[in-house]
């Protein structure tokens, strides 16, 4: 079913309205509770994804000439494996679990359930519109919602693809597609749901809060910023150059937490960079554009961008564009200032600007004076350095002498700080994020102290005595 609803015409609201209501009802059922139906319904998703394999690469292919491996490694089999996670350890997850009572409290038993929200909206970006779309609904069904997914509409091919998946998949009660532009999702904002799941630039994570804030809805923000590169002369130079050229240049730098720019020790700048031009040869031969490796980007507005932010810089690298085909070069900045246009937004392409710092304190002192990132990245096999990095800076995550690399570890919760998002996901957190923790006291009838109930004169030291 492909609803592509405008807020202006009353016909379409009421079907987003009737569409959330029947999720209501389904929900409401307690059909999505059981564990039975939780694991079938993950199964089911399993499968599907493994049936349509290739259509899934075909889209991403066509949407953003996403080369079959980073399609397979990134996109499907990571969803992969958070089903097969959430699978093995379902039950686990849905035990409640016992804590004390107080002795005041006694006989009493005292419990946190876990519970489903109910009907929740999952909105997705294009970087990867496949795993963000999917990854997220894996926890939702986990916890036992109903789910409305809406994908991102620059990435057409791939949308379809996940609109046909799901209808094929499971009834519209349970989980639906609206596929269509940002009004789609404007309209479905108008709606009350039990959480809202978004993927995207902190621009449009406001607008989403802010329209979640009209229903006390509660959010789960994924959003971007600049996560910065650290590089400390005790590096392994070889392994950093080519794990840092990986990173930030794999999907075309598309990637939330691609290295943004590189703080590179003043020492170490001239061997770093001629290392990283050898590997981005190496990996897109010399010219990158008839590499089958290498993607587009997504659209010309973002094509645009980009290519301005290429002018405005000193290129040491790459520096190519065709705009028939949005390709640009894996390109390298040099001398790059604070103050420049590519240091004021998140970059989110293949740009890779480069500063230098003398004294770790400096590098430190310049992430701390800019919005939280998402991903922070130390290259040094110093542990004293690498606890300092820890201890005085904020972010998302970390990765420490590698890039990217944490984002696929299902044990660690992924998410944002500050600016860069809120809440978490990933394994158990997803199950977390689309669960409501549901606090239990089961008092006893074996006794009924009188101490509590007025008149309370003389009580107070009992109580008192109670609590010492
Ligand atoms: P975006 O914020 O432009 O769009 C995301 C979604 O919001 C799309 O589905 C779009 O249709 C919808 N949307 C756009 N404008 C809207 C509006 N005015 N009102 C309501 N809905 C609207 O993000 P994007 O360009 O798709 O993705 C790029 C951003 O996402 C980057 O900042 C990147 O860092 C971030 N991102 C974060 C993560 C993460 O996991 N933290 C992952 C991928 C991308």
């Amino acid at each position: 079913m492909v609803i592509a609803p405008s807020p202006t015409t009353p016909v379409q609201v009421s079907s987003t309205q009737s569409l959330i209501a029947t999720q209501r009802q389904f929900f409401n059922s307690h059909a999505t509770q059981s564990y039975d139906f939780r694991i079938a319904q993950l199964q089911k998703l399993q499968a599907a994804i493994k049936t349509d394999e290739d259509k899934i690469l075909e889209a991403l292919y066509l949407d953003l000439h996403k080369p079959k491996f980073e399609a397979v490694a990134a996109e499907l089999i990571f969803n992969l494996e958070e089903i097969t996670d959430a699978i093995k350890h379902l039950k686990q997850w849905m035990r409640p679990k016992r804590v004390n009572a107080p002795l005041s409290q006694l006989p009493a038993s005292a419990k946190i359930m876990p519970e489903p929200l109910g009907v929740v909206l999952i909105i997705g970006p294009w970087n990867y519109p496949f795993q963000l779309m999917i990854g997220p609904l894996v926890g939702a069904i986990a916890a036992g919602n109903c789910a409305i997914l809406k994908p991102s509409e620059l990435a057409p091919h791939t949308s379809a693809v996940i609109q046909e998946l799901i209808a094929a998949t499971f009834d519209p009660e349970f989980i639906t597609v609206v596929e269509g532009d940002k009004t789609a999702t404007q309209d479905l904002l108008q709606h009350r749901f039990d959480h809202i799941f978004f993927t995207g630039g902190t621009a449009v994570g406001k607008i989403i809060m802010r329209a979640a804030a009209e229903h006390l809805t509660p959010v789960t923000l994924e959003l971007g910023g600049k996560s910065p590169c650290i590089v400390e002369p005790d590096t392994h130079l070889d392994y950093t150059a080519r794990r840092i050229a990986w990173g930030k240049f794999m999907n075309a730098g598309q990637t939330c937490i691609a290295p943004d720019y590189l703080l590179v020790h003043e020492t170490l700048k001239t061997e770093l960079l001629e290392k990283i031009q050898e590997y981005v040869r190496e990996f897109y031969g010399d010219d990158p554009a008839q590499s089958e490796d290498y993607c587009r980007i997504i659209s010309d507005r973002h094509f645009e961008r980009l290519s301005q932010l290429i002018k405005t810089g000193q290129v040491l690298l790459g520096g190519q564009t065709i705009a028939a085909e949005r390709y640009i070069a894996p390109t390298v900045l040099d001398n790059v200032s604070w103050d420049d246009p590519v240091m004021a937004d998140e970059i989110f392409g293949p740009i890779l600007p480069v500063l230098t710092y003398r004294h770790l304190d400096e590098a430190i002192a310049a992430i701390n004076a800019r919005p939280k990132p998402l991903a922070l990245y130390l290259f040094s096999q110093n542990k004293a350095t690498q606890t300092q990095v820890l201890e005085s800076t904020s972010s998302g995550g970390v990765c420490l002498n590698d890039t990217i690399m944490h984002g696929g570890v299902t044990t660690l919760p992924f998410g944002g700080v500050g600016e860069s998002g809120i809440g978490v996901y990933h394994g158990k957190a997803s199950f977390e994020t689309f669960s409501h923790y549901k606090s239990v006291l089961n008092r006893s009838f074996l006794f009924d102290l009188k101490l509590r109930y007025p008149p309370y004169a003389d009580k107070l030291k009992w109580v008192k005595l109670l609590l010492s």
